[in-house]
């Protein structure tokens, strides 16, 4: 980012290599050095050297490995040094010495490392070779720092041109939860006087483009920190223990920056769960992961640091992390509805000299399904349309064109969402929404969007009205009539149904099925447990072995599932059978707006106000 400063060491290109081939040499030279002292002492045939000894000519004797003899001859200029080689085992020797009074010392003359290094010489070649070609390979992918120290990137904000909230369009309810962190990172004292607990760790999940990194930037802009991002891929390295030092190493740099922001990317490349995979986990991730752990267990709100850390598979990460004093708290990051595209629009246009037939209204309104990111992109793209035609002034043109590009572009990994894609993912989610209202055991509706969130090109959510552990027949029931209440929509509309029921019908199946075998719900089967146990097997998590029940009650089984599903699927239909107009009315109010929630939704359809009704 431009804006930032950088400060990266330059990389230090070879540096390793070197210190291997160093290695090498020292090695090498130290082998041809204790052979080359050697060489210099003239060598005697091993019969010469029996004769000296019978001689009483030689003095002293050092037996190297039982195989060479260095020793000692007292001869008429001196005393002189000889070497000799003993050829086969020779079990008179030590006899003859003994007797000839020769002085005898056992080892040798190079020390027990060195020869121990000289033997394995050829291995320890082989193996520094191969270190040197994986430390390229890893080389490529490295871009800053020393080995093994993190490889943060710190923006210090201060009178730098910083993002604060004002550039993060929309997502209001992350920020609101984000305040919280800014003002604690502002005034901490406030909060240590009170003895107030303040996460550690928050956790920003949100599909790719979302505005995780801006929104994590935009909290060290509004409270003026400094702030370190790391990605969870810079932890993942080929040497174990890099990982875990490199971790050390951010979380201590932190702490003498602080009050200070440590943002991790990508954690699931880090945080998967560990053991999870067949045939064992990667041993150096999870000791980063591990090292992680310890790290955030370490910090205490005096220290002023908060972890903020962005995924978008928070279903893969370790239960630990999630564990309280860790990423106990959530933000979830939406993909815009039509108003925040707008904002989102108009926050990179703000740069921009706009012609005036430009309505970013209109381009919020067929750009549904792209995120922040995308909208940032085509902004971007109209600009150098407009450049390229030498145009004083982007008009609306260009941003018809970009917006085509990006579509095309973007259409393999983003779902933009056509008109009529939309129109039906209207009328499905409405036939859930509705159901809401017409059913008694149900959690009051929170709101209904056509916004793809994951693999799902709608949601309707409900929020329950207190925590509950057991549910009745009749929640259960309910529930179903819910979920059947897209494919009835569907049905009654097109006469037809789309591929976006099948999550629906799958949960549904999976409810009756627990109703019938394990929690005694039907009349037919009575309350008894039928093959619910199930033996995990010990690697993955999914992975599980029913136990075989005869056929006949399996049939048994199927007929009173299906008993439970079509009389709830009838019951959705019959529902919006009563209420067609309403059912169209709502699918209109959704292609329009998007996103509708509860009260708006009562509004629109005149019904009641949630307060007044009486469950
Ligand atoms: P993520 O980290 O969720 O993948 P980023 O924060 O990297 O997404 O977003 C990429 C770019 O998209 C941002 O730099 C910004 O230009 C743009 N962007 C995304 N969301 C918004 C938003 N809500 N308001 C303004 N710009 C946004
Ligand atoms: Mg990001
Ligand atoms: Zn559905």
């Amino acid at each position: 980012m431009a804006l930032n400063n950088n400060h990266d060491n330059p990389p230090p290109r070879s540096g390793f290599g070197f210190f291997l081939i160093a290695i090498l040499l020292a090695i090498l030279g130290l082998y041809f050095f204790v052979d080359g002292r050697n060489s210099t002492i003239p060598v005697m045939s091993y019969s010469e050297f029996l004769k000296a000894v019978r001689d009483g000519s030689v003095t002293e004797v050092r037996i190297i490995d039982g195989a060479q003899i260095h020793g000692a001859l007292r001869g008429t200029g001196g005393v002189t040094y000889f070497k000799t080689v003993i050829p086969y085992n020779d079990f008179s020797l030590m006899p003859l010495l003994d007797e000839s009074g020769v002085l005898v010392f056992g080892n040798n003359s190079r020390s027990q490392t060195m020869s121990v290094i000289i033997d394995f010489l050829p291995a320890i070649l082989i193996l520094v070779f191969m270190l040197i070609m994986m430390r390229q390979n890893a080389m490529q992918n490295m871009r800053g720092m020393q080995f093994g120290r993190s490889r943060a990137r710190i923006y210090q904000q201060k009178n730098k041109a910083t993002v604060t909230f004002n550039d993060v369009a929309g997502q209001e309810e992350a920020k609101r939860e984000l305040a919280e962190i800014v003002s604690f990172l502002k005034t901490p004292k406030k909060y240590l006087d009170m003895g107030a607990k303040i996460p550690t760790g928050v956790l920003l999940v949100g599909s790719p483009g979302t505005g995780k990194t801006l929104l994590a930037r935009a909290v060290a802009g509004e409270a003026d920190v400094a702030f370190l991002h790391i990605s969870g891929s810079d932890f993942v390295e080929m040497f174990v223990g890099v990982g875990a030092s490199r971790v050390r190493d951010l979380f201590s740099q932190a702490r003498k920056l602080s009050p200070a922001i440590v943002f991790i990317d990508e954690l699931d490349a880090v945080g998967r769960a560990r053991g999870a995979g067949l045939g064992g986990g990667h041993d150096e991730r999870e000791q980063t992961l591990n090292q992680m752990l310890v790290e955030m267990d370490g910090f205490e709100n005096k220290d002023g640091v908060i972890i903020l850390a962005a995924t978008n598979r928070p279903d893969v990460l370790d239960q630990a992390l999630l564990r309280p004093g860790r990423f106990d708290r959530q933000v979830t990051v939406t993909l815009p509805d039509i108003k925040e595209r707008e904002a989102i629009l108009s926050v990179h246009a703000k740069k921009l000299k706009l012609g005036e037939d430009v309505d970013l209204n209109k381009f919020a309104r067929s750009t549904s399904g792209m995120s922040g990111a995308d909208l940032a992109n085509l902004v971007n793209e109209a600009a150098l349309f407009a450049a390229a035609k030498d145009s004083q002034k982007v008009n609306a043109l260009e941003f018809e064109q970009a917006r085509d590009k990006i579509i095309m572009g973007v259409a393999r990994e983003t779902m933009v969402i056509s008109d009529k894609e939309k129109r039906m993912t209207a009328v499905h989610e409405a036939g859930h929404a509705l159901q809401y209202y017409f059913l008694q055991h149900v959690s009051p509706l929170h709101k209904v969007t056509v916004i793809p969130r994951g693999r799902a090109l709608g949601l309707t959510v409900s929020i329950p009205e207190s925590d509950m552990y057991a549910h009745t027949r009749s929640w259960f029931f309910d529930q179903l009539v819910v979920l059947y209440g897209g494919w009835a929509a569907e049905t009654l509309v097109y006469d037809d149904t789309t591929t976006g029921t099948q999550n629906d019908i799958a949960r549904a199946t999976d409810i009756a099925r627990k109703m019938v075998c394990e929690w005694g719900m039907s009349k037919e089967m009575g309350a008894i447990a039928y093959g619910q146990e199930e033996e995990h097997i010990f690697v993955g998590r999914e992975i599980a072995r029913h136990k075989t029940i005869s056929e006949q009650t399996a049939r048994n089984i199927d007929a009173a599932i299906e008993v439970i599903l079509s009389t709830a699927c009838k019951r959705a239909l019959d529902i919006l059978k009563d209420n067609q107009d309403k059912l169209t009315h709502l699918a209109d109010a959704l292609v329009e707006h998007e996103t509708l929630s509860d009260p708006e939704i009562r509004t629109l359809l005149g019904l009641q106000p949630a307060n007044q009704i009486t469950a």
